[in-house]
Order: C-alpha cells, then structure tokens, then sequence
C-alpha cells in the first residue's frame, strides 16, 4: 500500500463530486491473474501525467475529486466481496455522488452497476470490452468476470445494455446478445447512435480497457488481438460528453505486471482522467 493519491484528486469525501476508489480482486480470472495489482501501479504513475486534459479542455485542479483509497477485502470469499463493493458503492449515491472504481477484475462492475440500478431503476449500460461476459456461468461458477454482463441483464433485463468492440466469445453468447443486448462488433461505429439514443438516460459506463489492441495494452490477463487503438477510444470518450446523465463508472482489468515497460499503467492512467473529467462536471 501506498499513500499516494491518484493525481489531482485530492478532494475531501464530503467536498468531492466524485470518488476515485480502488478494488484490488482477482479472485474469478479465467487466465492470468494480476489485476489486483493494478491500483498500486496507476497511483505513483499517475504522477506521469498532467491533470489537464487537452482533449477534454479540462484540469483536475478544476473539479472535486476524492481518491478514497482501496477496498480492503477478504480473500477467498467472492459473496463477500461483491457485498462489501456494493455497500461502499451505495453509501457514495447516498450522498448524491458519483463514483469511478477501478479494478480489479471485470466481476467488480457487478455489485456497483447493482447498486446504480437501485438508485437509477431506469439504468442503461454502456460497456466496452474484447469479451461479451455473456455467459451464464464459467465452469459452473454464475459469478465470474466472464458472466458479469449477462448476471447484470439478470436484473436490467432486454434494451438496457450496449456493447461495443466485442471480439470474442462463444457461438451461443453471440446468439444469445442477438435479442438480449445491443452487441457491435470488432469496432464502435454505433456507438454514436447508441450516445444519441441514451442522452438523457441515467447511464452506467464501464470500460474492460482489453478493448484496445495488445499492441496498445498488453497488461492484461486475457489479451485478445484485433482490438481498437488508443485514439478511437479517446474518440469514444469525447462521445460520452455528450451523455446528460452518467451516475458513475469504471475501469477494469489491467494487469501491471504483464507489461514491464509500464505503457498498459499509462494507458489506464490516462483513461481515468478523461472518465474522470467527463463525468465530473
Ligand atoms: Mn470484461
Ligand atoms: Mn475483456
């Protein structure tokens, strides 16, 4: 642990718009794991960046940010975890908040997009991604990060998630997304449409930042080739400005270790500060 701040959130709970928070679990990974390690090396890396963006023409400096540190969590235990992520997930909506996870594995978006459903019953989903997370259970395990989008549709049901740059999976997800989910994929060109569409929806985003190529992100425990470059997903985020209701989001799956020059830590560096700067207005 360290005591290092995310770069430019250094916010109180009470004044913050928005908190930063950190879930070190990789307890259900099918391959590699690691992602536990990821908010140890994004906080000194951040230090890398400037907090302002010029894509965005906007400063951390300017906005209200706490880094609310990490999740202590139990091992072994995934039932627990997923409680323990969406209690702390509930009490920042509770105090009309917003807050940007990163993981961690993609199981984590579960219990928080669970708790903004519970706040915002009308929840859309926005989700990015390599893999479909379709489905209903890996190896008879219904909790796993390859079932977390298909265990979300349990409770938001058929219309309320879209799915963007999905290239792998089995025969029966993709069957399965064709009259469950919106599914493009290989690329985000509805994604725009997708925008239009949910502008004034309460809207959930998160990002599997396997998306990207491996030759933009290796740093992860499943790289999938064919991905999107670096620019079109900062393309895809200057997109989300134009969202009037995002309730939070995060940010998954980067695994530090597997990619020793620290460019995968830079690209997740770098994406939360342009998700930070975009829901935090
Ligand atoms: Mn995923
Ligand atoms: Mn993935």
């Amino acid at each position: 642990m360290n005591n290092l701040n995310f770069i430019g959130c250094d916010a109180s709970f009470e004044e913050a718009q928005t908190i930063l928070f950190g879930v070190p679990f990789d307890g259900t990974t099918s391959f590699r794991p690691g992602t536990r390690f990821a908010m140890q090396a994004i906080r000194p890396d951040s230090y890398g960046l400037e907090t302002y963006s010029p894509y965005l023409d906007a400063d951390l400096e300017d906005v209200m940010i706490c880094d609310g540190g990490d999740l202590e969590l139990p091992f072994g235990n995934t039932q627990a975890v997923m409680t323990q992520i969406k209690d702390y997930c509930t009490d920042v909506l509770a105090a009309n908040k917003m807050f940007y996870m990163v993981g961690g594995e993609h199981l984590v978006s579960l219990p928080a997009i669970e708790a903004a459903y519970e706040k915002y019953p009308e929840l859309h989903v926005i989700h990015l991604d390599a893999h479909t997370d379709l489905r209903d259970d890996y190896m008879g395990e219904p909790l796993s990060h390859a079932s977390v989008i298909r265990r979300c549709h349990d409770f938001l049901g058929d219309g309320r998630i879209f799915q963007f740059g999905i290239r792998s999976g089995t025969r029966e997800e993709f069957e399965w997304a064709k009259t469950h989910t919106h599914l493009e994929k290989f690329t985000l060109t509805t994604l725009a449409k997708t925008i239009e569409q949910l502008k004034d929806k309460p809207v959930y985003i998160t990002i599997d930042l396997d998306v990207l190529d491996p030759a933009v992100f290796p740093g992860t425990g499943t790289p999938e080739p064919g991905g999107i470059s670096y620019t079109e997903l900062l393309a895809a985020i200057k997109l989300f400005q134009q969202l009037n209701h995002i309730v939070s989001a995060d940010v998954v799956e980067l695994s530090p270790q597997y990619d020793v020059s620290g460019a995968s830590t830079a690209v997740a560096c770098k994406t939360i500060r342009e998700m930070l700067l975009t829901i935090t207005k």
